[in-house]
């Protein structure tokens, strides 16, 4: 096949290089299957017969950056590449680490133990495209086929059963069918894979343009092992006039329709994941679900902890949760005590995430929503332009003039300054110092 690919000239640097000192070396892996398909890769990553050690004396700039498997970081021009020697894993006794790597002179050994047959490609310029594994058919024909014998591609690492899957949501590919069969069959082998590593599998896959992926997860019985809350939402229909889907595929229609920014997406996944706790009927046979955000946002908590994501995002996600469903008429004096409410910083967010989940709801219920989320974003757009958007630094009392007024320092001192806070806000016109004191009476 004719293919150029176009290389950073820093990479091009290493690659002759090395070749010139008399060894091989090739770009690998992602960076290849991205510009076969046209697409911008993460980075170049270059594989090569020399030791680390003959790499390291290659190059002026370099650092160990996972040396015990043989990758050392060459700095070229302030940019930093990749450089890993050939190399064969060793048995995995743990599903998810090789207990050790030995080098290797041959790159089809070490692109044998690649996962997928379009994430072992190597090229370089001078011998063009190595594709030992067919890659090509499956690239062409949009597919994620595992390098040999699936199951056994498997069990020696059970990440590959995710990647497989993120890679489908991330180019559009569907699963051969020996590999599809193997994810399911293999999927308790998730077991023993880390929080951390499945949490960034599955933040691709919400961040990527398919994020319902996540119900093959769900048919392939992967979810019981990360997020076993996913399975229960896709179980509960909604069975009410504002909604056309069960909760979990509205959720994930909500998730698609966010932007790719990771807070919102997993706000998303998780608003409506207390709705199967708290669904009721009413006498005509419609489904509420009424306090569900509070149930939602607990259980998003439980979950976004136990996939290790920072605790602050987990707060925030949470919190965000808890007011998804505020609803407040597109007026100033409403728009800004939900402003109080949630936080300026918040705000812009919350609307964000009302769109997506309205965009996601039956017809009838989608129009009215969207409509008042528009006008809701005007009203914004006002009050943002006059600036007269307070924080409680704006407000003409602090606490120290009620200490002067011998208000004890403490929680008192709170409640009175976030009262007279949100009288503010409906009467901007009394914000001094003297007006507000004068009605102290009223604040306490
Ligand atoms: P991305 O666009 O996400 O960076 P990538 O294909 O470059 O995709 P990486 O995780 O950066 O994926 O890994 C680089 C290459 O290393 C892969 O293309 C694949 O050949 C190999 N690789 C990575 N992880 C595994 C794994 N768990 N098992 C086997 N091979 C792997
Ligand atoms: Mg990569």
């Amino acid at each position: 096949m004719n293919f150029t690919m176009e290389i950073p000239k820093e990479a091009l640097a290493i690659l002759s290089t090395l070749q010139s000192a008399g060894f091989e070396a090739y770009l690998v892996g992602g960076c290849v299957r991205d510009a076969l398909l046209g697409r911008k890769a993460n980075d170049f990553d270059i594989a090569t017969s020399a030791l680390p050690k003959e790499v390291k004396a290659l190059f002026p700039q370099t650092f160990d950056s996972g040396i015990k498997h043989g990758t050392v970081t060459v700095l070229m021009d302030k940019k930093s590449f990749e450089v890993t020697t050939y190399r064969i894993d060793g048995d995995y006794r743990d599903n998810r680490h090789p207990d050790h790597v030995t080098f290797t002179p041959s790159l089809r050994e070490d692109l044998k133990r690649r996962d997928f047959t379009v994430n072992a490609f190597a090229y370089n310029p001078k011998n063009g495209l190595v594709d030992l594994f067919d890659g090509l058919k499956d690239l062409t024909e949009k597919r994620i086929r595992a390098v040999g014998d699936p199951e056994r591609r498997f069990e020696e690492d059970a990440l590959r059963i995710l990647r497989a899957v993120r890679f489908c949501a991330q180019l559009g590919f569907t699963l051969d069918e020996d590999t599809r069969k193997a994810c399911q069959e293999k999927a308790s082998l998730l077991r023993n894979v880390s929080a951390e590593r499945i949490r960034d599998e599955v933040q691709k896959m919400l961040l990527s343009p398919n994020p319902e992926i996540l119900i093959l997860c769900h048919e392939l019985s992967l979810t019981p092992y990360f997020i076993p809350e996913l399975d229960v939402m896709l179980q509960t229909k909604q069975e009410n006039p504002y909604h056309f889907l069960d909760v979990g595929r509205h959720s994930l229609m909500a998730v698609k329709n966010a932007p790719m920014d990771p807070l919102l997406r997993w706000v998303l996944l998780l608003h409506d994941s207390g709705k199967p706790i708290v669904k009721s009927y009413d006498e005509k046979g419609i489904a509420h679900f009424y306090r569900h955000e509070k149930e939602s946002a607990r259980i998003a908590q439980e979950v976004l902890t136990r996939l290790r994501l920072p605790k602050k995002f987990v707060h925030k996600a949470s919190f965000l949760i808890l007011h998804h469903g505020d609803v407040f008429p597109p007026k100033e004096k409403s728009v800004r005590r939900e402003i109080t409410k949630v936080g300026i910083e918040n705000f812009p967010l919350l609307i964000e995430i009302q769109k997506a989940d309205s965009s996601a709801q039956s017809e009838m219920a989608r129009k009215d929503h969207l409509e008042r989320i528009a006008e809701v974003e005007k009203v914004f757009a006002e009050i943002k332009e006059k600036e007269k958007c307070f924080s409680l630094k704006d407000l003409a009392v602090h606490g120290d003039d009620l200490i002067k007024l011998g208000i004890p320092p403490g929680k008192e001192i709170g409640k009175i300054l976030k009262d007279m806070f949100q009288y503010v806000l409906d009467n901007p016109q009394d914000n001094t110092k003297d007006i507000l004191l004068s009605k102290l009476d009223s604040f306490r």
